[in-house]
């Protein structure tokens, strides 16, 4: 059949489809899926959850990367979700009604606690908040309205390790679904599920993505129905990834093994480095042996992230500034798990009633990359020069006052 000119700017000319075999994931890009039948057509919906019905729905693409996830998080099936913050909405709504009661760690990801407030408040659901280190203790704060317990171990700012086996014990002994968000140690360092957890979370924005470029989250669960109506929710919410994210995600993942190791390397290093320092009076870092959750870190993950907190002495507030000013290789910025190392300057004592214990002063949050621990160092040294000559005059003064 011979085509006017316009039709041939739609439709190219037909070539057969040779194997063409690449390591890399292959990117198939789609709104529009044709059938080749009336059959296939009408019955397309029943192929939301495994096959292909709508680029909306998933793509070869999304597939592949979902069946991945849901291997490495030993998982029966995965989701993934345009954002970590995306993935935490979408499993709370998928799990809570209005009566239900959700109850979440002080130390969940600000946003979510948030979105977890003032959105899903006024649709009816009810929220508690509890202290991380409450572990088998939970069970006093869970009634029968109480529908999900959110995890976040080690917490987002603060790091506290929470027993998530035994919070699931009581839990579930309640009636109770868990879910955990496991960004920090990802499936790597720490396989939710394979410790009682129903839905496993994580931004896969961060160790995943490891570039700073990448916006993606995931939810792998054990149970085929929740999966259904986690795909369900999701349908309804209209999420949907592209396939060009998919392949990034999936190339990320190819070396996160290697980069999570060089960089928590490195990150063991600068805090030696950072625990001599006369600025820093506590490290906030599960594989301190002082950290007050070391035990249970030691018991149940398999390594640490090069994501930790120090505090720093009060008296140096007012000079941060200049101090993050003078960093040359460490950014100022919020996020972690990048191969950029970065420092976050958050205030972990507001909206928290459970921080007694930690000393007052300035908490940064370091993510450490991959550039080279002399250059780091150096970095760091250099930037903490005006704490430093603080820290001289003050002791001159103190001297001075003391004769
Ligand atoms: C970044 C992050 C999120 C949110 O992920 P996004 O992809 O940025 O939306 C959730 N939880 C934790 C602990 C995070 O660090």
């Amino acid at each position: 059949m011979t085509t006017s000119d316009d039709t041939s700017h739609i439709h190219p000319p037909e070539r057969s489809r040779q194997p063409f075999q690449a390591v890399a994931m292959p990117v198939e890009r789609a709104s529009t899926i044709v059938f080749d039948d009336l059959e296939a057509f009408e019955t397309r919906a029943e192929r939301v959850y495994d096959g292909f019905s709508y680029g909306l729905y998933g793509t070869p693409t999304s597939r592949l990367l979902e069946d991945h996830i849901a291997r490495l998080e030993g998982a029966a099936r995965a989701l993934v979700v345009p954002s970590g913050m995306a993935a935490m909405t979408l499993a709370t709504m998928a799990v809570c009604r209005s009566g239900d009661r959700i109850l979440m760690p002080e130390t969940l990801y600000g946003p979510a606690r948030d979105m977890i407030l003032r959105f899903l408040g006024p649709l009816g659901i009810a929220a508690q908040s509890y202290d991380p280190r409450l572990d088998a203790g939970i069970a006093g704060l869970l009634d029968e309205r109480t529908r999900l317990v959110w995890v976040e171990s080690p917490g987002s700012g603060t790091f506290e390790v929470q027993d998530v086996p035994a919070i699931v014990a009581a839990a579930h002994q309640a009636g109770a679904l868990v879910a955990a968000d496991n960004t920090w140690a990802s499936h790597l360092l720490f396989k939710p599920l394979a410790h009682g957890v129903d839905i496993s979370m994580q931004a896969l924005s961060k160790h995943a993505g490891g570039h700073g470029d990448l916006l993606m989250g995931s939810l792998a669960v054990r149970d085929e129905g929740l999966f259904r109506r986690l795909k369900d929710t999701a349908r309804f919410l209209g999420y949907g990834v592209s396939p060009e994210d998919c392949a990034l995600c999936e190339r990320g993942l190819m070396t996160m093994p290697v980069r999570m190791r060089h960089a928590a390397a490195t990150a063991v290093e600068i805090v030696s480095w950072l625990s001599r320092r006369p600025e820093v009076t506590r490290i906030l870092h599960p594989a301190m042996p002082d950290h007050p959750g070391h035990a249970v870190w030691k018991r149940d993950f398999a390594g640490a992230a090069a994501v930790f907190s120090i505090v720093l002495r009060p008296e140096l507030a007012p000079l941060q500034n200049e101090v993050l000013r003078r960093m040359r290789l460490f950014k100022l910025g919020a996020s972690w798990g990048g191969v950029h190392s970065l420092i976050a300057v958050n205030d972990p004592r507001k909206g928290r009633t459970s921080l007694d214990w930690l000393p007052s002063g300035p908490v940064w949050r370091l993510s450490i990359g991959l550039e080279a621990l002399e250059d780091l160092i150096g970095d760091l040294e250099q930037a903490f020069a005006p704490f430093a000559e603080f820290a001289t005059a003050s002791k001159a003064v103190g001297r001075r006052a003391a004769e």
